[in-house]
């Protein structure tokens, strides 16, 4: 716990002003509280026992006044506390993804997005308590419970002591319960995680689960997690709910201690009624703050849980260590040297050793799983080799500035990725501003012009999401002139044209001859008629490169390129 407040001491601190406003207003709590003790004993001594008539109206007005200062006290703790709490929380949102983000493809792979998801939105929401509510809180009870306790002690330190004996009684079955809430809170998260993540995928997959007519199906095994996850936070309620019975319990023993040991010192004349009648309020307004400080703590540990969480993902580190040098020329050189890249067991990458230079033309062949995709994946830095190095115009890149990098470098892979905005801004992903003519051209070369020419809005109409309102092969050159939008000078392409028929695969690689003279392109395609034009064919079987050469070189050469050349489209 400890640690957890230091981590958010500067936010805290930050919030300094705030958080003074917050103890403003828990001070006028705290003092109202008292004087509605207090009230009590002219209310008694006073006005029924001396029968003074201007109390009459003296003490309900003072009761209002008293009310109007705790209403107005409350008021701004609340606003306050919220305010704190809400922009904290949306302050770590953003720094959560930011993180998320600029974590290595490893992390993003391996964890499912409805788990980041709920990281991000449900485990971030838990942590508000602890940020606004908890501080402020506890500061104001701990003050109200001093000040009523003070107040207390000095009306009847015999009494006092007689009922305040009872509250260590409680103390360890609240150390008890708040570990157990923690535990629960741990897989509470987990479980909204897990009911995230089928959602996500229900609604990723929808096409497929309409198509099987599994929707029965899916929703058996929505339910179980979701049933699953109502179990587990019900547990959290049974064991958590058990803390304010117990202050209850305490309560009615306090008061009955008063009244009994109270009621005697009455009957001996050691106190008047006034001073019992105040006694027994102030008891009755002591156990409230006890009682939320029993609540408080055991809600924290829900908030210490889902902050535990969220550290740890903003504690990691990135796999790809960002270099320092900027890349500012193109990309002229492209070297593998002993390159190694294993996944979990086997080699995706087997002793890599390749050149390639400005203007050429490179074709990736072979097997499904044979590591094509891998090969290209290097260049974007989504893996580092375990050994071996990568050399971008004669230097390692890592050395470079992953950004810089990236800007010379256009990938359009089998999956395409449409955002919801506009046609335009799709091509000129990630520019501020966008080229109107850059954009017609791109989608010139890759074979869109037809189509947009159809929309309604030209290239301002708007894509749904995924792009739903494209076909496979409309996203498809979608993707491709983004590629070419981006004027890189090494192009990759992983399976770019398997959504496009013929015609219109061969109208894009005419385009894109010429736009590709000077650059580099690295394909992996399925279809002779890409293949045959390539500079330069390597066949990757088992993460090696068994073979390489041009089309015809390999025909002679190559059993395995002679085998799968039968497979190829025309
Ligand atoms: P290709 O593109 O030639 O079909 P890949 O490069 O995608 O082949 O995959 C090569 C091997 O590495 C396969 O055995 C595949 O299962 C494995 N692999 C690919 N990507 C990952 C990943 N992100 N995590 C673990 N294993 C992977
Ligand atoms: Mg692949």
């Amino acid at each position: 716990m400890k640690d957890i407040i230091k981590r958010f001491w500067p936010y805290i601190k930050e919030y300094k002003f705030y958080y003074m406003l917050v103890i403003f207003g828990a001070i006028l709590i705290v003092i109202s509280t008292a004087a509605t003790a207090h009230i009590m004993k002219p209310l008694m001594d006073e006005m029924f026992i001396n029968k003074k008539k201007e109390m009459l109206y003296l003490i309900p007005l003072g009761l209002i006044a008293i009310y109007m200062v705790k209403s107005i006290g409350k008021y701004i703790q609340t606003v306050f506390m919220e305010y704190i709490g809400q922009s904290i929380v949306t302050r770590f949102r953003e720094l959560l993804l930011e993180k998320m983000v600029s974590l290595d493809m490893q992390f993003l792979y391996v964890n499912r997005s409805g788990e980041l998801i709920s990281r991000v939105t449900n485990d971030i929401g838990r942590i508000q308590y602890f940020v606004s509510n908890m501080l402020p809180d506890v500061a104001r009870d701990i003050l109200t419970a001093v000040a009523l306790l003070g107040y207390v002690i000095y009306l009847n330190p015999l009494l006092a002591f007689y009922t305040l004996v009872l509250v260590p009684l409680v103390i360890y079955p609240l150390i008890a319960i708040a570990k157990k809430l923690k535990k629960y809170s741990y897989r509470s998260q987990d479980k909204n995680a897990d009911v995230v993540s089928r959602l996500t995928e229900v609604f990723n997959n929808s096409e497929i689960i309409k198509a099987n007519a599994t929707e029965k199906f899916e929703m058996s095994r929505f339910s179980i997690q979701n049933w699953q996850f109502f179990k587990i936070n019900m547990k959290a309620v049974y064991v958590g709910s058990i803390v304010s019975p117990i202050m209850d319990l305490l309560a009615a023993g306090g008061m009955a201690a008063v009244i009994y040991i109270g009621g005697q010192e009455v009957y001996d004349g050691r106190m008047t009624v006034g001073e019992f009648t105040a006694f027994l309020t102030a008891i009755g307004l002591l156990l409230e703050p006890v009682r939320k400080i029993g609540n408080i703590y055991s809600k924290i540990q829900d908030a210490l849980a889902a902050s535990e969480r969220v550290f740890a993902i903003l504690d990691r580190e990135s796999l790809i260590v960002d270099g320092k040098k900027e890349l500012s020329e193109d990309i002229t050189k492209i070297e593998f040297k002993n390159v190694m890249l294993s996944y979990e067991e086997g080699y995706a990458l087997d002793n890599i050793n390749m050149d390639i230079k400005a203007g050429e033309n490179i074709a990736l062949v072979g097997d499904s799983g044979g590591g094509k995709s891998t090969f290209i994946n290097m260049l974007l830095r989504f893996y580092d080799p375990d050994s071996g190095e990568i050399l971008i115009n004669g230097e390692n890149i890592k050395q470079f500035q992953d950004k810089s990098v990236k800007h010379h470098i256009s990938m359009v892979t089998q999956r395409i990725y449409i955002f919801q905005d506009t046609l335009a801004a799709n091509v000129a992903y990630g520019e501020e501003t966008i080229d109107e003519e850059k954009v017609k051209h791109a989608l010139e070369l890759a074979d869109a012009t037809a189509f947009v020419r159809e929309l309604e809005n030209g290239i301002y109409t708007m894509m749904s999401e995924a792009g739903a309102n494209l076909s496979g092969g409309q996203r498809q050159r979608v993707a491709i002139a983004r590629a070419i939008y981006k004027h890189a000078s090494l192009l990759l392409f992983d399976e770019a044209t398997s959504a496009l028929d013929n015609e219109s695969e061969k109208r894009i690689q005419k385009a894109l001859e010429e736009y590709t003279k000077d650059k580099i392109t690295i394909t992996i395609a399925h279809r002779l008629s890409t293949i045959q034009k390539a500079d330069k064919i390597l066949v990757l079987q088992k993460g090696k490169i068994v073979a390489s050469g041009t089309h015809e070189e390999l025909l002679e050469n190559s059993a395995v390129y002679q085998r799968l050349a039968g497979r190829f489209a025309s």
